[in-house]
């Protein structure tokens, strides 16, 4: 038994045959080419055949995963027609007589090499896309074969790294699981095999190919990211027990999938997931959520070294629209201080850090921060259902100052002729009893409230979430607590608003009924607990 230590990208676990993926050897020379016309015409027959191939895979993942995640091969397709690309080919095999393989390997490489050495993350990743294309556009120029050399059998595919083509591309009702030598969770390749609801594990290190060969037998556990290559009886059973939760966990899911979010008298409510990374977006769609009703963007900014530049939170936040489609993606913004900080924003240590500089009032007293977020968030918006809340509200002159930063950022983008959506809905946290009991005149001035029960609780009741200790005296059902939730909803509603619960007890069974019988319109949990709220919403009856 050798056990390697990866990064779970998905969370499931896999028994099976290993199968080790066999990609077409392309081996490309340098041939001096006297006609550079065919050279060039070749060129262009290849890339159609390209094109062709990658229509049909954009099909194939179209109806397996969805447009969001489809569309990373329209993108393929672009950058087969990228003036830049094509120039720099062309311009080699007409100046230097170079047959055309050569000339696309070469230009894909200065290209991966000049998208690996850019500091924005996304354009990181598009290394590995420009690699893929050109490798297709060789391919079609010699034998012309689609790369899927998978085994018929149900198996474990094995590979240095997995292109999304290639990824898209494999029988998906013939693969238990993916491993990686290689490979980042931000990959295209991993956001598919996500939504693919595949277990998936990365960065293994190259060594563990050496150690493998088709047939062997092997258990991936996605939960851990733990791959073990001929396991012993015992991690065999307790893998085998795993498999069986997991198949209970399914069952459930499966019968209440694509079913509604309604009580048995016919109160409709929306259930939402919250996530702190796009990484999460798989777990969302796999559990049935009706949109994202929390995205902690703070954990952008957690991961990070520095700040995060505009153009890297857009292309994030894009990520989260465009995989959610039409369904609604709620972002906050900036809630850093407290327990999550970051030593580049270099705060001064406070006494009492959960009453201090955090969240809105740290983005209010340093505006650069909090305005790059806001640019972000409005460029992304064109590109889904966008809605932003601000955390940590206290008072009616914090909203009239993000409101009005909301405002100077369209006035920039318009003037730059950068889109956004007009209909963002602009709504804020409950978090703080401060919040809450001023919510009637808080509520004219937004969309929507979302409850943060977690904060509110330790605000109410002067207990540090932090601190075990106070777990007696921190009663997340204190009448206080449920009585400035109630008091919420009901100004939203007098305002004609909607409001949500994103806190942890949003995901508290014991509360669906009670939060239902305030009119609470969407509760925001978990991934995981989609389906379990769900099932309570159903069994619910208010007539009673
Ligand atoms: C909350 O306070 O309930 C909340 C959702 O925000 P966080 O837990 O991130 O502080
Ligand atoms: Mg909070």
């Amino acid at each position: 038994m050798v056990k390697y230590q990866g990064k779970g990208v998905y969370g499931a676990i896999a028994v099976g045959k290993i199968s080790v993926f066999k990609r077409q050897d392309i081996q490309v020379e340098r041939i001096r080419i006297e006609d550079t016309d065919a050279e060039i015409a070749r060129l262009e027959s290849a890339k159609e055949k390209a094109i062709a191939q990658l229509q049909e895979i954009y099909e194939k993942a179209l109806k397996e995963v969805g447009e969001a995640n489809a569309q990373i091969f329209e993108i393929h397709m672009m950058m087969v027609e990228d003036d830049d690309y094509n120039e720099a080919i062309v311009e080699m095999i007409n100046v230097q007589n170079v047959n055309a393989e050569y000339a696309v390997a070469v230009t894909a490489d200065n290209f991966a090499t000049m998208f690996s050495s850019m500091d924005d993350s996304y354009m990181q990743a598009r290394a590995a896309d420009v690699r893929d294309i050109s490798n297709r556009i060789i391919a079609c120029m010699s034998v012309c074969e689609n790369i899927n050399s998978a085994s018929n059998e149900k198996v474990i595919i094995c590979a240095d790294d997995l292109a999304p083509s290639e990824t898209v591309s494999l029988d998906k009702d013939k693969v238990l699981a993916f491993v990686t030598a290689h490979g980042s969770s931000n990959s295209h390749t991993a956001i598919l095999a996500r939504n693919m609801n595949i277990p998936a594990i990365i960065g293994i290190g190259e060594q563990f190919l050496t150690q493998i060969k088709d047939g062997d037998t092997a258990v991936a556990d996605g939960f851990t990211g733990e791959f073990i290559i001929d396991p012993d009886s015992e991690t065999l059973s307790a893998a085998n027990l795993k498999l069986e939760a997991e198949a209970e966990k399914k069952e459930l899911l499966e019968k209440l999938k694509g079913k509604e979010n309604i009580t048995f008298d016919g109160t409709k409510i929306n259930i939402y997931a919250n996530i702190g990374s796009v990484d999460n977006i798989g777990a969302v769609l796999l559990n049935d959520a009706g949109g994202i009703g929390l995205f902690r963007s703070e954990f952008l900014y957690l991961e990070s070294n520095d700040y995060p530049t505009e153009e890297l939170q857009v292309q994030i936040y894009k990520r989260v629209l465009e995989s959610m489609g039409s369904k609604k993606v709620i972002i906050r913004t900036l809630d850093i201080g407290a327990d999550k900080q970051a030593d580049y924003f270099n705060l001064d240590k406070e006494e009492n850090p959960a009453l201090g500089l955090r969240a809105i009032r740290l983005c209010l007293s340093r505006p650069e921060i909090f305005k790059t977020q806001l640019r972000a968030l409005y460029r992304a918006s064109a590109f889904g259902k966008l809605g932003i809340m601000f955390p940590m509200i206290t008072s009616e002159w914090e909203l009239k100052e993000i409101l009005a930063l909301c405002e100077e950022v369209k006035r920039e983008l318009e003037a730059e002729k950068i889109v956004y959506s007009d209909s963002i809905e602009l709504g804020i946290m409950i978090e703080t009893p401060a919040a809450a009991i001023i919510s009637d005149k808080l509520a004219p001035m937004v969309d929507f409230f979302s409850v943060g029960t977690n904060d509110l609780t330790q605000y109410t009741l002067a207990c540090d979430r932090q601190n075990p200790r106070l777990e007696r005296f921190c009663d997340t059902h204190h009448e206080a607590v449920l009585r400035l939730i109630e008091i919420s909803a009901e100004n939203a509603h007098k305002h004609g608003k909607w409001i949500g619960i994103c806190g942890e007890l949003a995901a508290d069974t014991t509360l669906t009924e009670t939060f239902l019988r305030m009119g609470i319109d969407e509760l925001s949990v978990s991934p995981s607990f989609v389906l379990k709220v769900r099932d309570t919403v159903r069994k619910t009856d208010l007539s009673k």
